[in-house]
């Protein structure tokens, strides 16, 4: 090859699918609530985007066939040790096509377990593939544009939906049904897309106090359970997250982390036996901070990743206070 023709060389796209509303599918165009997830395979949703081999030499891979809410900590493995040994080789970057309903989880637990300056983005659709107006193909060919563009490197996991552009660390779903379905509440989106062409708000920046978990080698990861806080919340649902194997609690408790009163005295109990509970607000802005005995603040974290940041603690033996640490 001479040097002219390396030059018009293609950058390396890898699309790693999983699944959602993105490969989804009806018998009606009119369908976009009641359609089946997860029908479509990876060649389909390149085969949908020509405009996708313009850009870039795409190889697409089909790592699960699932809704998101089926992503299991197996498969958020298989993602972070796949995306850190292709993106240590010649390919330029990663797009993950995924359920919109635990986008969040994986894009959060990615930003923790991937160290690399090659872009990663997650993209996900609000309509299935068959719908009239479908928003799947132009958010994976955004995402891809993204992807490849100079612009892009050293700016961690992102998000690319809805012509915008998130944090995978801060992005959070806050709509149920329209196409404008993701937020980052506190921190902004980062840029926004004009047609295919990225235009970033800031220059290449990293979330503060994001830490680094390894994680090759892992084949699981310790159990920890959500339970919601309420008007007179009791402690069986605690209790019983806790008797079923859970190693760590999150409490998506109310307003800046409160706790009806028995409940905050069995977080003191637990607090003072070592057991690690996180306490993150049911409502979607704010920061979370509590006194050191009555359990952990989630800080800026919602509950989901509060639980993520939890697990990777716990599977490397952190203790209390270096968790407490990561929230704050
Ligand atoms: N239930 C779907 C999923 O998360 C919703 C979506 O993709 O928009 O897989």
């Amino acid at each position: 090859m001479t040097v002219s023709q390396a030059s018009f060389a293609l950058p390396r796209l890898n699309i790693y699918a999983t699944g959602g509303t993105i490969a989804g599918s009806s018998a009606s165009a009119t369908d976009t609530f009641q359609y089946e997830t997860a029908t479509l395979g990876i060649d389909k949703l390149i085969a949908a985007v020509p405009e996708l081999k313009k850009i870039a030499e795409v190889k697409g891979e089909q790592i699960a066939s699932v809704d998101s809410n089926d992503i299991s900590v197996a498969i958020l493995l298989q993602l972070a040790q796949k995306l850190h040994q292709d993106l240590a080789g010649d390919t330029a970057a990663a797009v993950i096509t995924h359920g919109t309903d635990t986008l969040e989880e994986t894009a959060f637990f990615l930003s923790l377990t991937t160290k690399t300056d090659k872009p990663i983005i997650l993209v996900g659709a609000m309509r299935p593939a068959t719908a009239i107006s479908a928003d799947g193909s132009m958010n994976l060919l955004q995402a891809a544009s993204v992807a490849v563009h100079e612009d892009a490197a050293k700016r961690g996991v992102m998000m690319v939906m809805n012509d915008r552009i998130g944090s995978g660390f801060y992005i959070t779903k806050t709509r149920a049904n329209t196409p404008d379905a993701f937020k980052s509440v506190e921190a902004g989106y980062l840029g926004l897309m004009i047609g295919l062409e990225p235009h970033f708000y800031y220059l290449p920046q990293q979330p503060s106090n994001r830490p680094y978990f390894d994680v090759s080698g892992y084949k699981e990861l310790p159990r920890v359970d959500i339970i919601y806080g309420y008007q007179s919340t009791d402690t069986a649902l605690l209790d019983a997250a806790i008797e079923n194997g859970a190693k760590a609690v999150v409490i998506d408790a109310t307003g800046a982390g409160s706790l009806s009163t028995p409940l905050l005295e069995r977080v003191k109990e637990l607090t003072a036996q070592g057991f690690p509970i996180v306490r993150a607000s049911r409502t979607v802005e704010g920061y979370i901070s509590v006194p050191e005995d009555e359990g952990t603040g989630s800080g800026f974290l919602n509950a989901q990743k509060a639980r993520i940041m939890l697990m990777l603690a716990l599977a490397q033996q952190d203790d209390l206070a270096t968790i407490r640490n990561y929230f704050k």
